[in-house]
């Protein structure tokens, strides 16, 4: 068991073993540190206090010798007057034994107090728990607590994922990759092939494109990267070589997930990183007196209600509650910032499909009359669906519609379930003690596997954020510019996903022609006049007409969605730009296009490498070497396994 785990049996109150030998114990706001017992013992006693019994029954229960009665009887006194709510209950519940056993000490904790000492989390899908998990492992003097409802689902979509999920899993939270493969059972994404725009469509890869020459002496960007190469040959980066396979070639990769496969994975990694868990619906949020106004500070969270009589406190509360929003959209009321006049989709069909034939080592994002659809690749079988506008179509006719289509996967397409969604953002995302992230925040529609990637950026904030400034004016402006960066960033990717329907002249239905005429990019405005008269934006133009290079014009939020990305996307569907000389010439560029080509060719098809990934652990550690090797994406976390000489196992 780890050294930092949390023991404590009872909802809400966080138990962990300190290593100078003490018991730390948070709950409710309130932490002390106990010398002189044995956190077994605690748990133990703990274990039995359910509101049902009274002291004596409970003493009775746990302790067989006076002394030990007494410490228990102690231990109980002690937590009640330090604010702690003991489930102890029955006519003689009252905790009244006042004398103290000697060798029971209470301290405060060790050092500054952290700020927070408890962490609330609502929600139990991926935002709930790489919440925990991320908080737990920068912050463990932090007690989180996961309250999730039995009756609430989990959203069960959320699949594409980009490098950094990987980056942030196994860097930054030291998960183990062999054990994610066991029980998440995941396949490797290389990118996403867009069947959009004019032509045949075209491949978007992870990692460094060089896009001109393709683009000049082949009329598409499908030659700028080995990834892409990859994706067309179906293919992974294993090449077999000798007696041996050489694995990783310097592409990116990212996971495909089954969503509901990866929520659980990662339930049971945060039970064993200490997350106390507590299985109940919140149906009231109790707000600090102190209501604000619109725009002004906003108030606290006090508590969170559950029908079963519980009332659960914590310093900070981190709002993972999906669309509902049930903390900072419902209790808050922070208003909703709509994405409505950039994104016309707003509801989706959800299913699954046997395989046709050969897994894919890449999303696909297919035009579809009113939206688009994906197909994600997983072990056992495809993940489909369809993407609509309610506007311009049903959820009826976009089933039929990828049931239909060409190929045969759709013929074969299972039970689907329908799904409806708001595109855009709420307006903090930290006001009070209330922190919004996952769709609880926001969300635009999944064209570019963006909403885990922008949660794990909104986790970092968070994590390199704490422990909370004591001084509050320094407080409210750090928040004020959290708000802002999280709001700029979010807007930036509803104005990058706007650009693909903009320019995707591959159907001309009222949606997409609605999408060509009406679609609001204006934020892109001077980006895209930049791409027409001088592009492509992240080739240098100088030398060629003497103009600066157009990618340091402009400030792109994400690395991801750059330059190169936008370029991909513009060039990819037809936009016309000037496209100078490519400083490589034409022969040189066949030659080293034509080495590529043939390495992608050797390379193992995407289920074949797979399974070979599955067999061959050492293999698969040439992958989590190239995850760890881009090192922690979080300051927090890199300064911490900096100081202590990245010596910290693994929480898996
Ligand atoms: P959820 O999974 O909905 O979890 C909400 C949790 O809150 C649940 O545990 C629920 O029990 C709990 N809860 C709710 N109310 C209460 C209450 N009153 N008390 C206690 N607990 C409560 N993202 C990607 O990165 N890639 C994709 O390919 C992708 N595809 C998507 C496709 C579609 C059609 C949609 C709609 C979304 C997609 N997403 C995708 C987004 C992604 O699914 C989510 O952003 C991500 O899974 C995070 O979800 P969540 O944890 O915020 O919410």
């Amino acid at each position: 068991m780890a050294p930092d785990q949390i023991l404590s049996p009872v909802d809400g109150l966080a138990l962990r073993p300190l290593p100078d030998g003490r018991v730390f114990l948070a709950s409710g706001g309130r932490s002390i540190a106990l010398g002189g017992v044995e956190p077994e013992d605690l748990r133990f006693v703990l274990s039995h206090l359910d509101g049902r019994r009274t002291v004596e029954e409970v003493l009775a229960e746990v302790a067989d010798t006076a002394e030990a009665r007494e410490a228990v009887s102690n231990l109980l006194v002690i937590l009640a007057e330090r604010g702690f709510v003991v489930p102890v209950g029955g006519p003689s519940g009252r905790l009244e034994t006042p004398r103290r056993a000697e060798r029971l000490t209470v301290e405060e904790p060790a050092g500054r107090p952290s700020r927070p000492a408890t962490v609330g989390i609502v929600g139990g899908g991926t935002a709930g728990y790489l919440t925990a998990l991320a908080l737990r492992r920068a912050h463990p003097e932090v007690a989180v607590t996961l309250i999730e409802s039995p009756d609430v689902p989990i959203i069960g979509v959320g699949e594409a994922t980009t490098p950094l999920l990987p980056q942030f899993l196994h860097a930054d939270l030291g998960l183990d990759v062999h054990r994610l493969v066991e029980e998440v059972c995941p396949t490797l994404k290389l990118g996403i092939r867009f069947e959009w725009g004019t032509g045949d469509g075209f491949f978007y890869p992870f990692g460094t494109l060089d896009l001109l020459a393709p683009v000049v002496y082949d009329g598409s960007p499908d030659g700028g990267s080995l990834a892409a190469l990859l994706m067309a040959e179906g293919a992974l980066p294993l090449v077999p070589e000798g007696h041996g396979v050489r694995s990783g070639l310097g592409t990116e990769v990212a996971y495909h997930l089954d969503n509901r496969r990866f929520a659980a994975y990662l339930a049971r990694r945060a039970a064993e990183a200490g997350v106390e868990h507590v299985s109940a619906t919140v149906d009231r949020v109790e707000l600090a007196a102190d209501r604000g106004t619109e725009g002004a500070t906003r108030p606290d969270v006090a508590a969170l209600h559950t029908p079963d009589g519980r009332r659960l406190s914590y310093d900070l509360y981190v709002d993972c509650s999906g669309f509902r929003s049930l903390l900072m959209g419902e209790a808050l009321g922070s208003p909703f910032v709509s994405h409505e006049r950039s994104l016309f989709t707003d509801g989706a069909v959800v299913g699954a499909a046997p395989h046709d034939g050969p897994l894919l080592p890449h999303t696909v994002a297919t035009t579809r009359e009113a939206g688009w659809s994906w197909r994600i690749p997983q072990p056992e079988g495809d993940h489909l669906g369809s993407v609509f506008s309610s506007a311009f179509t049903t959820a009826e006719r976009a089933e039929e519609e990828l049931r239909a289509a060409p190929g045969g996967l759709g013929a074969s397409l299972g039970q689907v379930r329908v799904l409806r969604f708001r595109p855009g953002r709420r307006r903090h995302f930290w006001t009070g003690n209330v922190v919004a992230l996952g769709n609880a925040y926001g969300f635009v529609e999944p064209l570019e596997s963006t909403a885990l990637h922008l949660l794990i950026r909104q986790i970092l904030l968070l994590v390199d954020f704490l422990p909370l400034p004591e001084d509050p004016g320094v407080h409210a402006e750090r928040q004020a510019r959290l708000d802002r960066l999280v709001a700029d960033h979010w807007d930036y990717v509803a104005w990058f996903l706007a650009l693909h329907f903009k320019f995707n002249r591959r159907l001309d239905t009222p949606f997409w022609r609605a999408c060509r005429e009406e679609v609001d990019v204006s934020r892109h405005a001077e980006l895209i006049e930049a791409f027409r008269e001088r592009g492509p934006l992240s080739v240098r133009a100088e030398g060629a007409n003497g103009s600066p290079g157009a990618e340091t014009e402009f400030r792109y939020p994400d690395p991801l969605w750059g330059p190169e990305g936008i370029d991909t996307l513009l060039l990819g569907q037809g936009v016309p730009c000037p496209l100078p000389e490519p400083a490589e010439p034409r022969k040189a560029y066949r030659e080293r296009l034509g080495r590529l080509r043939s390495l992608a060719r050797q390379a193992l098809p995407a289920g074949e490498g797979l399974r070979l990934l599955a067999e061959r652990p050492e293999l698969l550690e040439a992958f989590a070497e190239s995850f760890r090797r881009r090192g922690p994406a979080s300051a927090a976390l890199r300064t911490r396994s900096t100081a202590r000489g990245n010596s910290r196992p693994p929480i898996a």
